[in-house]
């Protein structure tokens, strides 16, 4: 490795000033601002207001503090984990309130009466081009404006700007396991076989072919562990009765006890099938993340760091995340020689690596108070309508 000769930046680069960031704040504050006071879902009610301002002040005062310690992963998690948390509580709080219950009867899916999910999409595709049907029981508009055609549309945007940070910026189930995963001090187990990660791509292989073969989204039929904290299909028979253990014990095993003792997100590293094909459009994004070689000592802070085992010995002498990186920050925040670096694909990768930062977090950011904003503005709606 060529012995690096330029004076190295600290690892942890000196605050800006408060007013300069700011002033780098502002176009947050209003864009959170617009999107959270005519956000769907908004209604004329005071606490509606009230939920709208908390989130508005909640996404603008993380992002000040982005700007202002030069540090993403931290203040990016605390967003996520809230999205995370508030999601279900809202979701299950309007199921109850529409249905009585979180268990759906399978007529009512069937007739679309059911909020679309980004995680089926992959599955829709090659029975979508076989035989020009939807195996998703959902409507295309949907009553509430969270139809197939709006969610399609939404996740369309945020892919292309973004590519795999969809799955830390936009993506409401991963909050769940980040915040488990931040909260022992220290992993119990440290070993992990990086064989793990080829999982979710073949997860996503078996169930793109099931759903074909039994026209129906396979994951959410029998996998997806957010079910558990989401809907589900009512068990009126033992084959219901048997998905929903299912749906439990992958989330306690995947989203809580795995987290607990790895310190990693291992859902969304070693099973998830949309986290594996939604790897596939950090191909067209334009951001990406870049190890400068000449700056980086091989220390691996940067692998041990890593929430989803996108680094690997290998990639970093190669300067490069793996395929399924999902932009966090977490590598860049702890590398003591700041070698790892935001980076437009088609540029130096020495050209302002701070700008390159910039221009990410304000498309995530901006895409983040727009999808996840509403979701987090209705989870604290929820509990101020419960409690007050
Ligand atoms: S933490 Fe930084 S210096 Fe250490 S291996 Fe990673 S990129 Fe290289
Ligand atoms: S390589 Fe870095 S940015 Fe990518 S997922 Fe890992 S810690 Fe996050």
């Amino acid at each position: 490795m060529a012995t690096d000769t330029r004076i190295l930046p600290l690892a942890h680069p000196a605050p800006r000033g408060i007013l300069w960031s700011l002033f780098l704040t502002l176009p947050i504050l209003i864009w959170s601002l617009f999107m959270m006071f005519f956000r769907p879902g908004a209604s004329a009610e005071l606490l509606s207001h009230i939920a709208s301002a908390i989130t508005a002040l909640f996404m603008t005062v993380l992002f000040f503090m982005m700007m202002r310690t030069r540090n993403t992963y931290r203040w990016r998690r605390i967003f996520f984990v809230s999205l995370g948390v508030l999601f279900p509580i809202g979701f299950i709080h309007n199921l109850i309130v529409m249905r009585g219950s979180m268990g759906i009867p399978i007529e009512e899916m069937i007739a679309g009466r059911t909020p679309f999910c980004f995680m089926p999409i992959p599955l829709l595709i090659l029975p979508a081009v076989f035989t020009r049907t939807l195996v998703f029981p959902g409507s295309i508009v949907g009553a509430s404006g969270h139809g197939i055609a709006v969610m399609v549309a939404l996740w369309l945007a945020l892919t292309l700007v973004m590519g795999k940070g969809w799955c830390s910026y936009a993506c409401f189930f991963g909050g769940i396991e980040e915040g488990v995963a931040a909260i022992p001090a220290r992993a119990r187990i440290r070993k992990l076989d990086p064989r793990w990660r080829y999982l979710p791509w073949a997860v996503l292989l078996a169930m793109v072919l099931l759903s074909l073969a039994i026209f129906e989204p396979a994951y959410c039929m029998w996998l997806c562990p957010f079910k558990a904290v989401t809907e589900y299909v009512a068990a009126r028979n033992m084959l219901g009765l048997v998905q929903n253990v299912i749906f439990v014990l992958l989330f306690a095993g995947l989203v809580i006890v795995l987290p607990f003792l790895t310190k990693k997100r291992t859902q969304c590293a070693w099973f998830c099938p949309f986290g594996a094909f939604q790897s596939i459009f950090n191909k067209i994004s334009i951001f990406e993340m870049k190890i400068d070689k000449e700056r980086c000592k091989p220390c691996l802070l940067c692998q041990n760091a890593c929430p989803n085992l996108s680094l690997s010995k290998e990639s970093v002498a190669r300067g490069e995340t793996l395929l399924s990186c999902m932009k966090c920050g977490a590598c860049v925040d702890v590398c003591p020689r700041k070698a790892i670096v935001w980076h437009i694909k088609g540029t130096q990768i020495a050209w302002k690596p701070e700008r390159a930062r910039l221009m990410f977090l304000y498309s995530a950011w901006a895409l983040a108070v727009m999808f996840g904003g509403s979701i987090i503005a209705q989870g604290i709606y929820t509990i101020l309508h419960v409690f007050i």
